[in-house]
């Protein structure tokens, strides 16, 4: 699925969206093609339809800070798919959550209490504390602050080199 970089009007990154909530948005004359526009082509049986990279809003939005979503990917995508434990990384097909203080202690479903975890070592820790275990957590799990930021490293790298100058542009701004 082909992720397109919207813009708010003051060319502040507001997030992203499918290419085809993008075209819809600029069919409806509420966003607009930016002048430096980067774009693929898709072929269509009938048509060529122009895919923007980056969009930009025609008019000033309101915006709320978007709050990241609690779940297994944004956890993986947080730990960089690395089992916080052994610190290697693994195929998703490998990885599971693990509660640092355990579930079945009443251990609570937050992003500072869930961490990436191998099978094996998930196995080796069971229902104990990392001490009990006698584990060392690669890195204090947290909760990731910059929603659009956090995205951006689900994207690969050639697609996100295209809007990096964005981010970029509005933290020298900021
Ligand atoms: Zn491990």
């Amino acid at each position: 699925m082909e992720k397109v970089l919207l813009l708010d009007y003051d060319n502040k990154p507001l997030n992203f969206c499918t290419w085809k909530k993008a075209l819809l948005l600029i069919l409806k004359g509420k966003a607009e093609y930016l002048d430096t526009i980067r774009k693929i082509e898709l072929i269509t049986i009938n048509d060529t339809i122009i895919i923007p990279r980056v969009i930009k809003m025609a008019y000033k939005t309101a915006v709320s800070n978007k709050e990241l979503p609690f779940c297994r990917e944004n956890i993986y995508v947080r730990d960089n798919y690395t089992c916080q434990y052994c610190g290697k990384k693994f195929p998703e097909s490998e990885l599971t959550l693990d509660h640092v203080f355990p579930k079945s202690r009443l251990g609570p479903d937050i992003w500072e209490n869930i961490v990436t975890c191998c099978k094996k070592c998930n196995q080796h820790k069971a229902d104990k504390t990392p001490k009990e275990a006698k584990m060392k957590l690669y890195r204090r799990p947290y909760r990731p602050k910059d929603y659009l930021r956090f995205e951006l490293q689900k994207y690969p790298i050639n697609i996100t080199s295209l809007w990096e100058e964005y981010f970029e542009d509005n933290q020298k701004a900021s």
